[in-house]
Formats: structure tokens, C-alpha cells, sequence
């Protein structure tokens, strides 16, 4: 017979999420036999890689492919941009500033509330798990999705594993556990298409639009890539409202963070 081994681990803020509920925010012990890596232990308890920043064994940061030894004493820290873990080694996956996604098929809504907020954002109703992955690494984009196994997926790096269901709270989770606020850049880009949003002379638009329109508006805009041409009607107040919405919940994300995101 094999000794069977202990492990203490403990998860941090929204790692608890995954994790049953007799385990949550409290040590707890882990049995095991051989000696498996972190990662592999951390994801069969229900984590996915992807969501994870910093692994202490003992109090020492180590990387995924540290394997557990009786005894020792695990802490797992969540990929928060906002939680100071300046000056001490991660994981080894570098953050991404500037951060773009890719959306999984079933997020069709957020897509355009993350263009709205001006997010370099990919979507694709019908892309493959494979294909997702391989954009993400290819591009380095965040994967976003509301399905956990795709994120266990090994080759992945960065992804967001959605909690709440609901397309609007899902763009206030991803504003706030990226500290993403600052990063805001409404109406920049294409609900559509994703292309870059230029401002255009009236003069080029003349023979597109309503004359009702024309007579009323007089500043127009329009998508580098699918050639869409936008400007401030009553579709823009509506978006302009959910925007204020969207942004002014999420700016100060530490009062909100005390809150889990589906309670937002
Ligand atoms: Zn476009």
C-alpha cells in the first residue's frame, strides 16, 4: 500500500468561487498519493489554471509544475490586476496591459458591451473550443466564457471564467476584477465588427443618409473596417445610458469587490 499524503491549502477572494462550499475561505486539508504538480491538484479541486496568480508553498511563491510533498502548506491567490502582489514571482504568465479577448459562443450580448466600453473584442458564433484557445494564445487575448473546462484546457494562459449570467453584470465583473476603469474608451470602436471608430466630415455622408437625419445631426462617425456609419441619435443616448451604468457601478471597485460580482 501507498502512503497516502496531506496537503494544506488554502484559496483566496474569488478562487472560492470554484471550490465546494465545505472548502471556502478556510484551510483545509488535501489527501493525496505521489506527488502530483499544484497545477493538477489545483484544477481537480475545481480551479482552472487560468484563474490563478500567485501559488505560496510553505510561504515561497512557486510555479505550476511544483510538485506537493507531504505536509506542505499550499496558499493560491486569484489573477486580481488590482491585488498588490508587486515584487513577488507569479506563476511565470506575464499580466496583459492593454488587454483584448475573445469571447465563447454564448456571449453574443457582452461582445457589444465590451466594444462599447472600446475593448478589442473577438466573436464568432460559432467558433470552435480548439479555435478559441488558439486565439488566445495567438493573439493574446483573454478568454472569456462561462464554461469552466474550457479554461482547464492546458495550453491556455490567460482567461476569465464569467460568474454572474447576465451580460451586463458580466462587463462589470471584467471592469472590476481587471481594474480595467481607467481603460475606458467609449465608442471607439465598432459594435459590429470591432474595427476602430474615425470621425468623418458630414460632406461624405451626404448621400447615405436620411435628409431627417442629416437636418438634425451634424457629427458623424464611421468604422475603419465594415464601413458602418454612426452618430449621436437616440441609439447613442441609449448606449451613452448603459455606459454611465456600466461605469459609474465599477469605479470603485474595492467596495464593490466586497460584494461577490453576481450580487452586484
Ligand atoms: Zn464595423
Amino acid at each position: 500500500m501507498m502512503n497516502v499524503n496531506k496537503a494544506e491549502f488554502r484559496f483566496y477572494e474569488e478562487l472560492n468561487d470554484f471550490l465546494r462550499p465545505s472548502l471556502c475561505k478556510k484551510p483545509f486539508i488535501h489527501y493525496f498519493r505521489n506527488n502530483p504538480t499544484v497545477k493538477d491538484t489545483i484544477e481537480a479541486l475545481g480551479v482552472p489554471h487560468v484563474e490563478v496568480d500567485l501559488i505560496l508553498a510553505n510561504g515561497e511563491p512557486v510555479d505550476f509544475a511544483y510538485r506537493l510533498a507531504d505536509g506542505v502548506h499550499i496558499s493560491v491567490y486569484p489573477k486580481f490586476e488590482t491585488f498588490d502582489i508587486s515584487g513577488i514571482k507569479g506563476t511565470g504568465m506575464p499580466a496583459l496591459r492593454n488587454p483584448r479577448f475573445i469571447l465563447d459562443v454564448h456571449l453574443g450580448r457582452l461582445v457589444r458591451y465590451l466594444r462599447m466600453l472600446g475593448f478589442d473584442s473577438l466573436y464568432e458564433n460559432n467558433s470552435e473550443d480548439q479555435e478559441l484557445v488558439e486565439f488566445s494564445l495567438q493573439e493574446h487575448r483573454i478568454l472569456l466564457t462561462r464554461d469552466r473546462e474550457l479554461l482547464k484546457q492546458e495550453k491556455l494562459t490567460h482567461g476569465l471564467w464569467l460568474r454572474s449570467a447576465n451580460p451586463k453584470q458580466q462587463a462589470k465583473e471584467i471592469i472590476i476584477r481587471l481594474d480595467l476603469h481607467s481603460m475606458v474608451g467609449p465608442f471607439s470602436r465598432c459594435m459590429e465588427c470591432n474595427g476602430l471608430i474615425e470621425n468623418i466630415d458630414k460632406t461624405s455622408v451626404l448621400n447615405i443618409l436620411q435628409p431627417g437625419t442629416l437636418r438634425t445631426f451634424n457629427d458623424f462617425f464611421r468604422c475603419t473596417s465594415c464601413g458602418k456609419v454612426y452618430w449621436k441619435g437616440a441609439h447613442y443616448q441609449r448606449m451613452a445610458g448603459i455606459l454611465k451604468e456600466l461605469t459609474e457601478d465599477t469605479q470603485s471597485s474595492f467596495l464593490v469587490r466586497e460584494a461577490r460580482p453576481d450580487q452586484i
